[in-house]
């Protein structure tokens, strides 16, 4: 079991959640569910890879049209 919270709903919340952005109640749902959930623990990590890593990408590493919606994406989110 992993809560109250699927995976769908992890999903649109991890950049909330990296942003520190979640009330406690809903943060800690989160924690909970990657405690549980394989998957979403690593795409929490690979996240995370790709927020720290951005700007010094190799170019390779991403095409880049995925690399151009994710720097948008993550330029489109509050400071
Ligand atoms: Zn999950």
């Amino acid at each position: 079991m992993t809560g109250d919270l699927d995976c769908d709903r992890l999903v649109e919340l991890v950049t909330d959640f990296l942003d520190g952005a979640l009330d406690a109640d809903t943060e800690r749902r989160v924690v909970d569910h990657l405690a549980l959930c394989d998957g979403c623990g690593e795409y929490l990590d690979q996240i995370r890879d790709t927020a720290r890593g951005l700007g010094e990408l190799p170019p390779d590493r991403l095409p880049e049209r995925a690399r151009a919606a994710l720097l948008a994406a993550f330029r489109a989110l509050p400071e």
